[in-house]
């Protein structure tokens, strides 16, 4: 079922992998033309124009874009318990782990009298996007929530979809999410105006306030993902989380059921996403096929898993080695990598470029989706090179406070005024050197 790539008599290199392997054609670039006129028209028009293309492309218009401050306590109120007990649990664990993220400030002795201190300080006010298109994800609330209080933001604001199933509000349980997070301040708006309108800010209908936000965090669709693009700089940006992607790395001792399922689990987010397995065995590979043809037809999204899993971005590479898997893993560097080998956690330990490594059997990436303690936005598209999942560090910067005192300063006015003049700027050297006239 799933397409086959053979690298069993040679597995190329690095970059030639990087175009050899299956991966998933999301052409951002190819919506930007659309997705300009809509920021434009929410830099020009504020709230007003969000709401129109809300109501455009999701068929509600709020009465206002803020959600009233009682129907997030009311949406707790109607929360499944099961599902509140979940996003309980998940919340907790999640706080565990971004706990001991936190950085701490450290002054560097430079010289006597010339110290450097690396201070952390968190971004003043966020905008974090919860998707609200294909599915809902209560867990995503959770996922940017939870490292932003944790770096101690101030002011933050969850911004998802009008529903016009529920009254233009967001989804009840995104706001159950908010609620049990305290969080105040969602908006009801999504898409590409969504993140415009996180940017500009502007006056909600009834004349309160939008407050910009100086950050950006969240996966989201492509137009999404294309408004992020074209508003970087202007408002930071995390990594583009597009269409979810898994890896599986296993050899012959893999559980071919634990394999097809864990395939199928994240193939059910999205037609454009992506399940590769890497293995070197072709007994795991064909006994993966044949439960994937039983559980395909049976899983309830199964037109949707059906088209990922057919999809060119996704098949199974076969390789002569789990040595050979792991170049291959990390040439493809995915969002979500399983190592489900023999002594696996050896093996996970070599791995140089993925979001989230998941060692085992008994580590699904389902349980890191809501309830691991680690953080479920991760980069995607081959971005795990270069780039980490959502964490505390997402949320600070890190401010060097330079302080000098006049002697550690003389010191080393010679090397400045030299450096200063080499790149030709008299003016810098000049700077140090007016400090010491007619000064011994
Ligand atoms: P979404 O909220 O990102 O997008 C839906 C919104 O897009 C709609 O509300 C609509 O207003 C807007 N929209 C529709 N057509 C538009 C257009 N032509 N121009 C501008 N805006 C338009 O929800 P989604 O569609 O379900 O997408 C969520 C994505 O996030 C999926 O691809 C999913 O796989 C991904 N995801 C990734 C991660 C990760 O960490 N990488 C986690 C969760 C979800």
């Amino acid at each position: 079922m799933l397409t086959r790539t053979d690298l069993r008599s040679a597995v190329p290199s690095p970059v030639e992998l990087r175009t050899a392997l299956p991966r998933a054609q999301v052409d951002v670039d190819a919506v930007l033309h659309q997705v300009r006129p809509i920021v434009d028209a929410v830099r020009e028009r504020g709230a007003e124009a969000a709401l129109e293309f809300g109501e455009r492309f999701d068929h509600v218009r709020p009465a206002t874009v803020r959600v009233p401050a009682d129907e997030l306590p009311k949406a707790l109120a109607g929360l499944d318990p099961a599902v509140r007990a979940g996003l309980e649990e998940s919340i907790e664990r999640a706080r565990r782990v971004h706990a001991d993220q936190r950085r701490v400030d450290t002054t560097t002795k430079v010289v006597p009298g010339g110290t450097v201190t690396e201070r952390w300080v968190p971004v003043g006010r966020v905008g974090l996007y919860v998707p609200g298109g294909l599915a809902v994800y209560p867990s995503s609330v959770v996922m940017n929530v939870v490292p932003a209080q944790t770096a101690g933001v101030e002011s933050l604001v969850v911004c998802s979809p009008a529903q016009a199933e529920f009254g233009g509000l967001p989804h009840p349980a995104i706001l159950a999410a908010a609620e049990l997070l305290g969080v105040e301040e969602v908006w009801a708006v999504g898409g590409a105006h969504g993140v415009a309108l996180m940017t500009y800010g502007g006056l909600d209908t009834d004349g309160g306030e939008l407050a910009p936000v100086d950050l950006v965090t969240g996966p989201g669709n492509i137009y999404v993902t294309a408004a992020k693009r074209l508003l970087r700089g202007l408002v930071g940006i995390d990594s583009e989380a597009g269409p979810t992607e898994i890896a599986v790395l296993a050899d012959a001792t893999a559980d071919p059921v634990h394999v097809a399922t864990d395939l199928i689990s994240q193939a059910e987010h999205d037609p454009l996403a992506a399940s590769v397995l890497v293995t070197d065995s072709v007994e795991l590979a064909d006994a993966v096929d044949a439960e994937l043809a039983v559980r395909v037809k049976a899983t309830k999204h199964s037109e949707r898993v059906a088209t990922a899993l057919s999809g060119t971005q996704s098949g199974c590479v076969l390789v002569s080695s789990v040595e050979d898997g792991l170049r291959v893993v990390d040439a493809y560097a995915a969002e979500h990598l399983e190592i489900q080998t023999a002594d696996a956690s050896a093996v996970a330990a070599r791995v140089r470029n993925a979001g989230a490594v998941f060692v085992g059997a008994w580590s699904p990436v389902s349980l890191g989706d809501y309830c691991a303690g680690s953080n479920h936005v991760l980069p995607t598209g081959g971005c795990a090179r270069h780039s980490s999942g959502l964490s505390v560090q997402t949320f600070l910067r890190g401010i060097h406070v330079v302080e000098y005192t006049e002697d550690a300063l003389r010191a080393v006015a010679g090397h400045v005024v030299a450096l200063a003049n080499a790149e030709d700027l008299p003016a810098h050297g000049e700077a140090v050197a007016a400090r010491f006239e007619g000064r011994s």
